[in-house]
């Protein structure tokens, strides 16, 4: 039962109240029959206003009904609808180039306006979906019988958005105009495209986005593609994407054509050009050259900011009087799992903000529920995923898993020296802020953080993920992106929250320096508890490649059965890892742009080549 679906109880007319109530708790033997024949005076004017609305709707002419069923995010009856109006048509796919694409662009143009919001939009995509997949058998028949594909091209909306209506659209043009499109859905991991692309040979990528995010996620993709040494041409679409933004911020990570699609009718031009063995080079450079004169004026003087030397850099560290300073020795020392913690403890560790704000709702929980503007939609999708969390309660194949180790550890300059509990030595490599700092302001390292001499550390590695991507596929295939998002939006949440639950009991149990704390878990997603929990990839230290550490050490991917990409992300992807630091005086702060000798002396330190290291520290350099 979706409580929030319910008429409230005591707005049940009191005679219908009664009859229901003998029935639930056996009060009458005639109690069935009572109902029975109570119900007939309310047939057809039931609680449910809605219903006598969709009784009329039906009564629309068919491409009206198929509008409605879209901007309501109806899909009930969208397979009969589509059919009718497939039979109306020559061709089935005017079915979605007439009703069905009219249909989205009052979506499109609600959304834009305001007045629809993404898990709406979201909602009316999946009805699109469901009949285009009923259509496209139809389309497979119709087509030329000689259908040599004039080339693939793979489409993914990428990481962190979930807009695919412009997507969808350039897909389906570029496949009647005989392309081979390789859809990879929302939200797509850089890593899995770039996979996805070696694997199936194609010919051109695809990448789409809505949210401003997106421009930052397609320029990593780029710079990716670069790194693994691609050479397949990347088309940049959507919403806030632009010519200018990707000639300045996309094209330059990569040395292969990166071309703007400013819409789906473009992007058959754009194909053709690039895969055309005559046309493709001077068509390319005359995108190149055109690319270019854009970025350089765009290019106005950069101030760079005033960097310092690495040596006075470590000289301006954070000071920490360690003699006089009483360490706090975990109470169990060496490594602890745990499987299994249930969903029904994790759920109250859960912080909801970013939920809603995955779903392009930008405003904090609980105030939400409540706001004039959101505040109905928030409470439908709020709703949703507790039905989505006791699918996951319920649910055998998913489970949270962690992974935890508190060892002997002590800096050196950057580094931490982890000792395990056989003194195996592990190095776990660190960064230094080199920006000019105020009087008085530090030159930060985690390293800071921990002692030169005997001191402690922890490293955790938790996933809400296991089992997960079965109960995704099966809404996927059921071309249903709605709870396929909403099972990966909640799964994210669980993965938080059993980082959040772990870091409490590390704490308060197995470190056991705050075990009074008593904080709800406002306050624990306030951090108002001692010690951080630095992630990997994060501002504090940038360098993804700290995971191998954590890896190597807790054997994670054994014990728990988080793997990681090439690109060094963790799947499932509804993970969370990093390090424990007890010290009172330990905070988050940002590593930020670092001078060449840094990246020197961290290639020598980590024994690797110097081009290496700026691979992996592109970001800050
Ligand atoms: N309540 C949030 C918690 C996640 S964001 C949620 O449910 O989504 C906060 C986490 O991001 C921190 O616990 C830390 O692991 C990481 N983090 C934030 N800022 C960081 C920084 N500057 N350096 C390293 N990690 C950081």
């Amino acid at each position: 039962v979706n409580a929030g679906q319910l008429e409230i109880y005591a707005n049940i007319p009191i005679k219908l109240r009664d009859h229901i109530e003998d029935v639930i708790l056996n009060r009458r033997e005639d109690s069935t029959d009572r109902l029975l024949e109570l119900s007939e005076d309310y047939k057809g004017k039931s609680g449910k206003k809605s219903d006598a609305e969709d009784l009329t709707w039906r009564e629309l002419p068919i491409n009206e009904r198929l509008s409605y069923a879209l901007v309501k995010g109806i899909d009930k009856y969208i397979v009969e609808d589509t059919e009718e109006s497939r039979i109306s048509f020559d061709q089935s796919l005017k079915v979605i180039e007439g009703p069905l694409m009219a249909g989205m662009n009052v979506v499109g143009d609600l959304f834009g306006e305001g007045k629809m919001f993404l898990p709406q939009v979201v909602k009316s995509a999946r009805v699109m979906k469901k009949a285009v997949a009923y259509l496209l058998p139809f389309m497979e028949e119709e087509k030329n019988t000689d259908t040599k594909s004039n080339g693939k091209i793979l489409m993914a909306t990428v990481k962190g958005d979930v807009h695919d209506i412009g997507k969808n659209i350039v897909g389906i043009v570029l496949q009647c105009n005989g392309y081979e499109v390789i859809d990879l859905g929302v939200m797509v991991p850089c890593d899995k495209i770039i996979d996805t692309a070696i694997a199936e040979d194609v010919d051109i990528i695809g990448l789409s986005g809505l949210i401003t995010p997106s421009l930052e996620e397609m320029s990593f993709v780029a710079s990716e593609m670069q790194r693994r040494e691609l050479e397949i041409p990347l088309l940049i679409g959507g919403a806030t994407t632009s010519k200018m933004h990707t000639a300045v911020k996309i094209a330059p990570f990569y040395d292969n054509p990166v071309i703007y699609v400013p819409d789906a009718s473009k992007a058959v031009g754009v194909a053709t050009n690039l895969l055309s063995v005559d046309l493709s080079k001077p068509y390319i450079a005359k995108v190149k050259s055109e690319y270019e004169i854009l970025k350089n004026r765009f290019d106005n003087k950069q101030n760079k900011k005033d960097l310092i030397s690495l040596d006075d850099a470590r000289k301006n560290k954070l000071k920490i009087d360690w003699d006089n300073f009483d360490i706090y020795e975990p109470k169990q020392l060496g490594i602890h799992k745990f499987n299994n913690v249930s969903f029904e403890t994790l759920k109250d560790y859960i912080d909801w903000s970013p939920f809603f704000y995955t779903w392009g709702f930008k405003m904090l929980y609980p105030q939400i529920l409540s706001d004039d503007r959101y505040g109905v939609e928030a409470t439908k999708l709020f709703n949703d995923a507790q039905d989505m969390i006791e699918l996951f309660i319920k649910d055998s194949r998913i489970s949270a898993d962690a992974i935890i180790g508190l060892f002997k550890a002590r800096s050196e300059d950057e580094d931490i020296i982890v000792y395990q509990e056989d003194n195996k030595e592990n190095r776990i490599y660190g960064l230094r802020q080199q920006d000019l700092k105020k009087a008085d302001r530090p030159n930060l390292s985690l390293s800071d953080f921990i002692s030169p001499k005997d001191d402690y550390i922890g490293l955790f590695a938790v996933t809400a993920g296991s089992g997960l991507d079965e109960l995704i596929k099966e809404f996927e295939d059921d071309n249903d992106d709605y709870l396929a998002m909403m099972a990966k939006a909640v799964g994210d949440r669980f993965a938080e929250a059993m980082a959040e639950y772990m870091h409490k009991k590390v704490r308060c149990e197995l470190w056991g320096y705050a075990d009074d704390e008593g904080l709800d878990n406002q306050a624990l997603i306030k951090e108002k508890y001692q010690g951080i929990r630095p992630a990997p990839g994060y501002p504090s230290n940038p360098d993804h490649t700290q995971k191998l550490s954590i890896w190597e050490i807790l054997d994670v991917e054994n014990e728990i059965g988080i793997s990681l990409t090439e690109g060094l992300a963790m799947i499932p992807t509804s993970s969370v890892s990093g390090i424990y630091f007890s010290h009172p005086e330990s905070k988050y702060f940002s590593v930020k742009t670092i001078h060449d000798d840094q990246v020197k002396d961290y290639a020598k330190r980590k024994d690797i080549s110097v081009e290496k290291a700026e691979k992996i520290l592109a970001n800050n350099i």
